[in-house]
């Protein structure tokens, strides 16, 4: 029996992408192996959101050099966004790997193999499939309790800083009764959460008969028996509606918890950003949330040290960030990305001038999380209980708000919703114990 081994770097998008490689593979006939060096196939599932994130992958791709020179046999896989960015590229860099291929050409992997197996050429792939969305592939999840689905893949939105629309393409939804047999299916195996995966999720249903729109879809997957916990990832402002705000309100499922990257609190910059808000538009939806759902959980994500952004557009952030106070912030610092609009900008910004916003912004959210958090000791919140504490010696779980909460428990309560008296609360998680 062969085996394979993936390495995944980045997002949700590409974890839930590699469940489906493991799917494919495993109805191949191939075997999981725990290392790199115990498998016949490699594949490292890449993501170029970043230059950090690639400069990983190419470090990594450097260790696989050593292990196919000992191993000729071995086969090299580089999937995700720097095989659709880089092609053929790839091989001129590394002409070791023996396959490159883009997210949207998974579908076909089985295919590409038996290719690649045949002859004794690399094989490059990343035509992408126009179908891919209407597929339904074999997924092989990691986790019992906690699936994700994806809903709709590729963005519209071309965020001057961003690469996803160049390399994830056009945005396609997913067909509504697709989506809920998969829920029905995940429900019936024991799943009790789902989170809803897409670049822009709030935009769902272009393309697709009329009324197919998110709040719909969230409404049919409240409905199926025995998931308890709706999430979903991420939401573009501008796309919160009226109506997505009273389906969290109103469906109980849907958990209150909301991810909506703000990327900067300065208006030039936001404008700069093709972000199509401003700040008061903005605050204006986390205000008309918060009226409607006071408990509501906030997350953000933040650029620092995009191009133009001088010591006040910055200080307009931190500002934002003290008005919303978040429960907690994804930060980057700005970095360039081939074929994107931001990299032509004047006034691209120092990396210690980066860095050192960076480092403000994360102590400024550290404090108002610890002071937010801070509030939950004594209360008595719902978990589930989904694996062992992170430290060990205890399990972890995660409140309606996504909150971390360690409790001492019998292993017997994995996959459990129960209650939680929390009695003590820090910036990292909180911890309790368990109502009788
Ligand atoms: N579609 C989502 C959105 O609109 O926020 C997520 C996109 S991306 C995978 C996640 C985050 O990476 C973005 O929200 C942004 O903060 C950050 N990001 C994207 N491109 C970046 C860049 N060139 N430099 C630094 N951060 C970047
Ligand atoms: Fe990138 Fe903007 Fe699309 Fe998010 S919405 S994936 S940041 S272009």
């Amino acid at each position: 029996m062969k085996s394979f081994h993936i390495i995944t770097f980045g997002c949700q998008m590409n974890e839930h992408d590699s469940e489906r490689m493991t799917g494919i593979l495993e109805a191949r006939g191939y075997s999981s192996a725990s290392r790199a060096g115990d498998a016949d196939m490699v594949i490292l599932n890449t993501c170029s959101i970043r230059e950090k994130a690639e400069q990983k992958f190419f470090s990594e791709l450097g260790r696989l050099k050593e292990l196919k020179t000992a191993r000729p046999d071995i086969k090299i896989a580089v999937a995700g966004c720097i095989a659709q960015q880089e092609g053929a590229n790839i091989l001129s860099r590394a002409p070791y790997v023996d396959m490159v291929f883009g997210p949207s050409d998974i579908a076909r992997l089985s295919d590409m193999i038996d290719i690649r197996l045949s002859q004794s050429l690399p094989l490059i792939d990343t035509a992408g499939d126009p179908q891919y969305h209407l597929k339904r592939l074999p997924t092989s999840r990691t986790d019992r309790i906690k699936a994700w689905v994806s809903i709709m893949y590729g963005c519209d939105n071309f965020c001057s800083y961003c690469v996803v629309p160049y390399l994830r393409g056009r945005e396609r939804s997913r067909l509504p009764k697709d989506i809920v047999n998969e829920v029905r299916e995940l429900a019936q195996k024991g799943y009790k959460e789902v989170t809803l995966l897409g670049q822009n999720v709030n935009s769902y249903g272009k393309g697709l008969e009329e009324g197919s729109d998110f709040p719909m879809l969230l409404r049919l997957i409240n409905d199926i028996p025995d998931i308890e916990r709706i999430r979903f990832v991420t939401s573009h402002p501008r796309d919160l509606s009226h109506e997505l705000i009273a389906a969290i309100r109103d469906l109980p499922k849907v958990c209150e918890a909301l991810h909506l990257p703000v990327q900067s609190g300065s208006d030039k910059i936001l404008n700069a950003m093709n972000r199509q808000y401003t700040r008061e538009e903005y605050l204006n939806k986390v205000t008309e949330l918060r009226r409607a759902v006071p408990e509501i959980a906030l997350t953000t994500d933040i650029i620092v040290g995009f191009p133009g952004e001088m010591e006040q557009d910055f200080e307009m952030t931190m500002k934002l960030l003290e008005e919303v106070r978040y429960d907690n912030i994804f930060a980057f610092k700005y970095s360039k990305r081939p074929g994107t609009a931001a990299l032509k900008l004047s006034g691209h910004v120092q990396d210690q001038v980066k860095e050192k916003r960076l480092t403000q912004v994360l102590a400024l959210q550290k404090t108002i999380t610890g002071e937010n958090n801070k509030k939950y000791a004594g209360t008595i919140m719902e978990v589930l209980i989904d694996g062992y504490s992170k430290k060990g010696g205890k399990l972890a779980g995660r409140t309606r708000g996504n909150k971390v909460v360690n409790v001492d428990a019998p292993d017997t309560l994995i996959g459990s919703l129960v209650h939680v008296n929390i009695t003590a609360a820090g910036v990292n998680s909180l911890s309790g114990m368990i109502c009788e």
